[in-house]
């Protein structure tokens, strides 16, 4: 029997819902899906990298086939190493496209057998990235539903906001 590993890479600085968004809809494609954290040393991130990992850990722990990995250097030597043969990119409308596909072809060069699979996002998160989130974060904006709870506690923690606000679970 074929298994079929897909790896899901991104910086995930912080996760959001975008990125769950499409790590659950990617989780029902594929036998396992490893979300791949890139060190990448050219970007400043806010959260460390295991910081990053144990956040995607926590907010994928109920669903059995998602395993969290961080890692350096080529993405597609990376997805070799675990095995796969899918990689999977979200694309939000305009702002992804010219970047996922100038990407993919050089992926494409560097690793023909690697396939790459892009799943449209959800309306919804159309607009959120992460750097948005951040600057909403560091300004004490609400973050209900456009990160997991626990995200908006650590960016709370992160800038020393009351963790009601960064959840917005708390009185008005
Ligand atoms: P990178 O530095 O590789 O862009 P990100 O963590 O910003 O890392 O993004 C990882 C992947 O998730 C990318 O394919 C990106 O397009 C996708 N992504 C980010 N935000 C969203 C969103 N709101 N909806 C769908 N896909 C998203």
């Amino acid at each position: 029997m074929t298994v079929t590993i897909a790896v899901y890479p991104g910086t995930f600085d912080p996760p959001t819902c975008g990125h769950m968004d499409i790590i659950e809809r990617a989780a029902t494609l594929v036998d396992k899906l490893i979300v791949g954290i890139y060190e990448n040393p050219d970007k400043q991130p806010l959260f460390s990298l295991e910081q990053r990992v144990m956040l995607v850990e926590e907010a994928t722990t109920g669903l059995s086939n998602v395993h969290v990995k961080s890692f350096k250097g080529l993405t597609v030597d990376f997805i070799q190493q675990v095995g796969g043969k899918v990689m999977i990119r979200g694309l939000r409308a305009n702002s992804d496209f010219e970047r996922e596909f100038e990407m993919a072809l050089m992926n494409k060069k560097l690793a023909p057998y690697i396939e790459l699979l892009c799943l449209m996002t959800s309306s919804q998160y159309q607009f959120l990235s992460s750097s948005l989130i951040k600057e909403v974060a560091k300004l004490g904006g609400r973050l209900e539903g456009m990160v997991p709870d626990h995200v908006a506690v650590a960016l709370k923690d992160r800038f020393s906001l009351p963790s009601e606000l960064a959840t917005g679970k708390g009185k008005v």
